[in-house]
């Protein structure tokens, strides 16, 4: 049986402050509100990282992501982290190939595969994103370029390092701009991605494997996005800042 996740992606957002808060409310709301067959994760800037794992580790359904790591594990790479480090802080996850680390830093699928494998040998459950663009989109074959993506970083694993990834299927021109996808447009995505998976690695791994919806999902669509066969959950940026609304999202399924 897959996993249903429910992730935040804060980004570049809250002071440390602000970060407490936020995760305290969030933790107290989880516990009481959220059912334990939902993984609730926080996908928090590196700095909080740590005092977060300390506030959720107690909570059986909760984890804490980075939201990028280096592919190298130690060296001369000023200002960046490495797996090693986060899991010497018993972080669980990092978001990898996120849309805006692609767009503003350049990150190629190439080079999404050594971190994909870096995460893994140092026991961090990636959450890998692909998408496309809104020009990708209105050309044909918008279907296999996004496939392509988990071709080129994914599929060197073998059955059993890929069973330990969780895809996010993020279309570009829905992130942070009020656009969702209709829950038809994403189904038929995660349907496609799943087929894709299913012809390398088999119908079981592929019906294991926890597909994450993300693009201006809230509180209002996440219910019909998540009751699609093949949509496992959420990868939420913006409504992930708000704790009220993201645990709705949470108890959306
Ligand atoms: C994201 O950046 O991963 C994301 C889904 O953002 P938003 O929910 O704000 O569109």
């Amino acid at each position: 049986m897959r996993k249903k996740i429910v992730a935040g992606n804060w980004k570049m957002n809250k002071t440390q402050e602000e970060a407490l808060i936020l995760a305290s409310e969030v933790v107290n709301m989880v516990k009481d509100e959220v059912s334990t067959d939902v993984t609730v994760v926080i996908g928090s800037p590196y700095l909080y990282l740590s005092t977060l794992q300390k506030h959720v580790e107690p909570v059986s359904n909760m984890g804490v992501a980075a939201q990028n790591c280096h592919q190298k594990a130690s060296g001369a790479y000023t200002g960046e982290i490495s797996a090693p480090m986060l899991k010497s802080i018993g972080i669980g996850y990092v978001i990898l190939g996120h849309s805006e680390r692609r767009q503003y830093f350049g990150e190629t699928n190439e080079q999404l595969a050594e971190k994909v494998n870096i995460a893994l040998e140092n026991g961090l459950t990636p959450i890998f994103c692909c998408g496309e663009s809104l020009d990708q989109r209105n050309a044909a074959g918008y279907l296999e370029l996004v496939a392509s993506q988990l071709t080129e970083s994914l599929f060197h694993l073998s059955a059993e390092e890929f069973g330990k990834v969780v895809i996010a299927y993020e279309p570009i021109w829905a992130i942070g701009t009020g656009v969702t996808a209709s829950s038809a447009q994403a189904q038929e995505m995660h349907a496609f991605l799943r087929q894709h998976i299913a012809a390398k690695y088999g119908e079981t791994v592929a019906d294991d494997t926890s597909i994450l919806y993300g693009g201006s999902c809230n509180e209002k669509n996440a219910p019909e996005l998540f009751a699609c066969a093949d949509i496992d959950g959420g990868l939420i940026g913006g409504a992930s800042l708000k704790s009220r609304e993201f645990v709705n999202i949470a108890k959306s399924f």
